[in-house]
C-alpha cells in the first residue's frame, strides 16, 4: 500500500482560525507586566550562572537551565539589532503599516526583546539605531503597553 498522495492529488486549503484563550503569565511574567503597567519600567532577570540579564524577565535561563531570581531594571532605550518592515495591512497586525518588527537590545540587557518599530520613516531605519519605548497612556499589563519603539533622533 503506497502513500495516498500517489493516487489522489493532494489539495491544500489555507485558512485562519481565531481561538480565544486565557492563561496565567506566572510569577515572573506578572511582576514584569505589573512594572510595565504601573511604573512604565522594563525589568529583566540576571542568571546566577552566566550572569546575563534576560529581557523580558524569565524564570529560567534558556542557556544554563538555571532558576533566575535576581531582578534588574533595564533602560526603556536600546539598540535595534535587526528588523523587518511590514508594508501590507492585515487584521492580525498590531499597528497600521508601515511599521517594523524588531529585536531590540535594551540598555543593561544581554538578550534582545522582540517588539514593534514605528514613529518615523522606515526608509531611514538601520540596524544599530537607537530607539526609545513609547508607552500607552492607559496601560493594561501586557507587552503592548509599549505601543512601539521610536527611533531617537
Ligand atoms: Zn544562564
Amino acid at each position: 500500500m503506497g502513500k495516498w498522495t500517489e493516487d489522489v492529488e493532494e489539495l491544500v486549503h489555507q485558512g485562519r482560525i481565531k481561538v480565544p484563550y486565557t492563561w496565567s503569565v506566572g510569577e515572573t511574567g506578572s511582576k514584569f507586566f505589573l512594572e510595565l503597567r504601573d511604573h512604565k519600567k522594563i525589568w529583566g532577570t540576571r542568571c546566577p550562572l552566566c550572569r546575563k540579564v534576560l529581557v523580558p524577565a524569565r524564570k529560567i535561563c534558556g542557556k544554563c537551565f538555571r532558576q533566575v531570581e535576581e531582578w534588574v531594571e533595564v533602560g526603556s532605550e536600546g539598540t535595534v539589532q535587526t528588523f523587518t518592515v511590514v508594508r501590507y495591512p492585515s487584521e492580525v497586525h498590531p499597528l497600521k503599516p508601515p511599521f517594523g518588527y524588531a529585536v531590540i537590545l535594551l540598555d543593561g540587557a544581554d538578550t534582545g526583546m522582540t517588539h514593534l518599530l514605528s514613529g518615523s520613516d522606515p526608509g531611514k531605519w538601520r540596524s544599530g539605531m537607537r530607539v526609545r519605548a513609547v508607552f500607552k497612556e492607559k496601560r493594561e499589563g501586557n507587552i503592548l503597553d509599549i505601543i512601539y519603539f521610536k527611533p531617537v533622533e
